[in-house]
């Protein structure tokens, strides 16, 4: 139930993590080819996977030059940094803070806090048994991606991290073309760098 993320390392970078806010995206591999053409096409990040990745194999698509002009804080980008690139994840997958996660959730239509029986519920989730998580407190269903989380957490089978940028961030206005062309409303996780 834990993210198909490496463990904490020493070198580890801190990873901005772009999670559509829904479970199963449809067509989610061709999804993924078509928003990885795009931030070619604006040369944000290169055409052939390099090894500036963190997870699996270490591959990701290097950095572009074009990088700068998404970034809030342009100066503060991974430009020549080892694990500078993006990894398209296209599978089912948990993305939560690490660090100091509490593994609080709340619900929506109740507003209690529901964090224990959630968090536990992956179990199920992550094996794709369900898409959805049930209120215990008052029954209200909704794909688990509806349910309040103050530290942001996404679970989806697409995921798009970005090595390094959480330091630089993503202007408001890029993260919103990337959920119009995505399909769906996206949660920026973010994964600090370990001390
Ligand atoms: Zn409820």
């Amino acid at each position: 139930m834990l993210p198909a993320l490496p463990s904490n390392g020493p070198t580890m970078p801190s990873q901005l993590i772009l999670v559509p806010q829904i479970s199963t995206v449809p067509a989610h591999e061709s999804k993924a080819q078509s928003l990885l053409a795009w931030l070619v096409r604006q040369q944000i990040v290169e055409a052939l996977p390099t090894t500036c990745g963190f997870g699996g194999r270490g591959m990701a698509y290097a950095i572009g030059p074009a990088a700068r002009r998404i970034a809030e804080r342009p100066d503060l980008l991974p430009y020549g940094q080892r694990y500078n690139g993006l990894e398209v994840i296209s599978g089912r997958c948990i993305y939560v803070p690490t660090g100091d996660f509490l593994e609080e959730a709340g619900c929506p239509e109740c507003r209690q806090e529901i964090g224990v029986p959630l968090f536990a519920s992956l179990e199920e989730w992550f094996p794709g048994e369900t898409d959805v998580f049930c209120c215990p407190e008052c029954g209200f269903e909704d794909d688990i991606n509806g349910f309040l989380f103050l530290q942001p957490c996404g679970f989806s089978n697409l995921g798009f991290i970005f090595n390094g940028w959480v330091e630089a961030g993503l202007r408001p206005a890029f993260v919103e073309a990337f959920a119009e062309r995505l399909g769906f409303a996206v949660r920026q996780v973010v994964i600090e760098q370990p001390l």
